[in-house]
């Protein structure tokens, strides 16, 4: 199901900027302008960032050069004499700011997927100074008039489609940006701007902080008992990585090493002591404690929105979606809501009389939920992640989903040898089209370490772009958090996070197939953005495409028929939990952006309790994220649009109805259409008008209620 993703390469790196810089900024950028990589071209292969080159202190200087830059490019659009057309105004200024979008995107990839105390503290350094630059831009009311002529005078010239639509999009993300408010609106803007970006950067770190920090130790063999062997290994050699627990076993909060131990575990007080810690992640009243700070935010968010001119946060953000208003949102959540709940609700009672018949006394609890349903799905279906994980070697997977995407759309991959990287073992591979020229090339980032943040994304260290008239491919970037390898077995990935690497490497193709003139038209709406990805998964488990790369990591064998048909068979199984935890996730965060300002609460959690009890949410299952760990919500990526996954699997099971339809997974024409109707495209069309091209209709929500047995 719909994954811990945190952000993807739609997300929009805040490019912004200010000329007030400090002294000690102003004196670093002098020290080392010769050798600072960000100042020269990158003569790479396939000009990927110089990472071995690149050190912690040329980031502020190439920041503030970056701004620098930008701010002159501006002046010199402004100070233009001749009257504002497309070319001077509209391209210029949509060319500008290159080398801080340099920057910044090497920054935040490494910041998410690499970071270190430094790096941490620079990008606090840099919070205010973006979050100013970007209300610089949008606030200057000289290149706006600019603008907004020839927005006015649109109709009176013969554009481009995509000149038009990035003269539209241009006009809009400065309204969007406050253009048209008043000096003390502006003012006021400026400042919750400010403190919005430094909130929720300081949220992501307290998490990051507590899931390094968290350790259950075990110094009792018998308390590992119902543990595969591979999840013993694994805490064995973490713990030999500290002196302080040699020879014993360590569990850490990171999926794979919290997920299997719920799942697996036999001891029940084990399993509630993990269990407690991991929905508590920063609620324990100490420096970490991230409830005073999702209590300002909701706060400040909702102020901002009413000086837009909105009633809630969530109304300012769905104005900008395929969604349009929260009502739509809560209307889809609603239809999925009750059969999902009913279905939980029935799951919960199956594992309750399991635990009756084995002579349990005691009533099924939110530590329970995944090891009776891993027992009764092996008493049901005689199926178990330990029998289906052998399959699901990594590098297999990672050919199976090449294999897809060849059969698809003609394109291949080769890795890059000795490609620059910025940790070992990360992976470069370069993508060419059917015709052999080059699309792009992709990092590959597999397994947890401290310094990445939790859950899986897709990026990009430079998007695709033209220059001179030329297409430039893409260095797109995936970081996921898989299990590990151990000393003696490869890394084998459970059905969650093969679907994982399916869904990120959608969102993979989109980038590499994007092919848009104008960067100010790349991005999709945010409820659009989980297309791409999510329909990718759909070709997962196939059993065609599971024959081609689910092959035993010791014999080679492929997956045997009946085990396919096991997994075909218990496709559906623990949907109600699945989709129930993502739902009241979703649900938490519109309620917490839909609040008006009387009923705002200063106790968060009671709020959440409130929001929950509001919609029949069980005891046993707490909300996927939280408020005090729920990142998508309060780090800004998907504020008040975690709905977007369920509002892109109405049109992504809808869309993989159209291969279906032709009686072929792989229909050419279709898969063709899917790729210039909607990959190429970027946001150079709106984006339900991109899918009635590829679809021909409306998408019906018939295909996600089959899918999910909901129906
Ligand atoms: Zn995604």
């Amino acid at each position: 199901m719909k994954r811990v993703i945190f952000f993807s390469i739609f997300t929009l790196m805040t490019v912004a900027f200010t000329k007030a810089q400090d002294a000690t900024i102003r004196a670093a950028t002098e020290v080392n302008d010769n050798e600072n990589p960000f100042f020269s071209e990158w003569a790479t292969t396939f000009g990927v960032p110089p990472f071995e080159k690149i050190k912690n202190e040329h980031y502020i200087p190439a920041f503030t050069k970056g701004i620098q830059e930008h701010n002159q490019e501006i002046a010199a659009i402004i100070k233009n004499p001749a009257s504002p057309d497309f070319k001077n105004t509209m391209a210029a200024y949509d060319n500008s700011g290159k080398l801080l979008e340099k920057v910044s995107s090497v920054f935040f990839s490494l910041n998410g997927a690499n970071t270190n105390p430094e790096m941490q503290n620079i990008a606090k350094k840099l919070s205010p100074l973006l979050s100013k630059h970007n209300d610089d831009v949008n606030l200057n009311q000289k290149l706006f008039k600019r603008v907004k002529m020839i927005y006015a005078n649109r109709g009176k010239v013969k554009y481009d489609p995509d000149q038009l639509r990035l003269i539209e999009e241009t006009y809009k993300n400065f309204i969007r940006g406050g253009a048209g408010l008043d000096s003390a609106g502006k003012a006021k803007l400026r400042e919750l701007n400010k403190e919005i970006s430094l909130l929720q950067l300081t949220f992501g770190q307290n998490l990051l902080a507590e899931n390094n920090e968290y350790k259950m130790v075990i110094d009792k063999k018998e308390d590992l008992a119902g543990l595969p062997q591979d999840v013993i290994t694994t805490a064995a050699e973490a713990a030999n990585a500290d002196a302080a627990t040699k020879g014993k076993w360590v569990f850490t909060l990171q999926n794979p090493s919290v997920m299997p131990f719920l799942q697996f575990s036999d001891s029940r007080e084990l399993r509630e002591k993990i269990f407690t810690a991991y929905i508590n992640r920063c609620n324990n009243n100490d420096a970490k404690d991230n409830k005073m700070l999702v209590e300002k935010l909701v706060k400040l968010r909702r102020e901002k929105a009413n000086l837009m001119g909105f009633k809630s946060f969530a109304a300012f953000m769905l104005d900008d979606r395929m969604a349009k208003t929260p009502a739509n949102v809560y209307d889809l959540l609603n239809q999925v809501w009750t059969p999902a709940l009913a279905m939980a609700k029935h799951e919960k009672d199956d594992m309750q009389q399991l635990i009756n018949q084995s002579g349990g006394k005691f009533e099924l609890m939110g530590w329970d939920w995944r090891y009776y349903s891993e027992k009764v799905r092996k008493t049901r279906f005689n199926l178990g992640e330990e029998m289906v994980k052998p399959y699901f070697k990594l590098e297999n997977v990672r050919d199976g989903i090449f294999y897809v995407a060849n059969k698809l759309y003609g394109i291949t991959f080769t890795l890059v040898k000795n490609a620059p990287t910025y940790y070992p073992g990360v992976q470069l591979y370069e993508c060419h089209d059917r015709d052999g020229s080059l699309l792009g090339v992709v990092y590959m980032d597999f397994h947890p370490r401290a310094g990445k943040r939790g859950g899986a994304w897709c990026g990009s260290y430079r998007s695709q772009s033209y220059k001179d008239g030329k297409r430039v491919p893409p260095v797109m970037t995936m970081v996921m958090n898989f299990s590990p390898p151990t000393a003696d077995k490869p890394a084998l990935l459970t059905a969650d996070e093969v679907e994982t690497f399916f869904h990120e490497f959608g969102h993979n193709l989109a980038g590499l197939f994007r092919n848009v003139r104008f960067d100010g038209i790349g991005s999709v709406p945010r409820d659009f953005v989980e297309l791409p990805s999510q329909i990718n998964e759909h070709w997962a488990f196939e059993p065609e495409v599971l024959k081609v790369y689910a092959r035993h990591y010791i014999t080679g064998e492929v997956i045997p028929q009946d085990i396919v048909e096991k997994i075909v068979k218990s496709g559906k199984f623990g949907e109600g939990f699945k989709s129930t935890e993502y739902l009241a996730a979703s649900f938490l965060d519109m309620d917490f952006h839909t609040l008006p300002q009387e009923a705002e609460k200063s106790d968060i959690l009671k709020f959440e309790d409130e929001s929950m009890n509001r919609i029949g949410l069980i005891k046993q299952i707490p909300p996927r994220y939280r408020s005090t760990y729920f990142q998508h919500s309060m780090t800004g990526g998907y504020t008040a649009g975690y709905y977007s996954y369920i509002w892109a699997e109405v049109l992504d099971a809808d869309a993989f109805e159209a291969f279906k339809e032709t009686g072929n997974i792989f229909d050419q024409a279709t898969a063709t259409r899917f790729r210039k109707d909607i990959l190429e495209k970027g946001g150079s069309e709106d984006a339900m008008q991109m899918y009635l091209d590829f679809r021909g209709k409306k998408p019906s929500i018939n295909a996600l209620l089959e899918n999910r047995g909901l129906k």
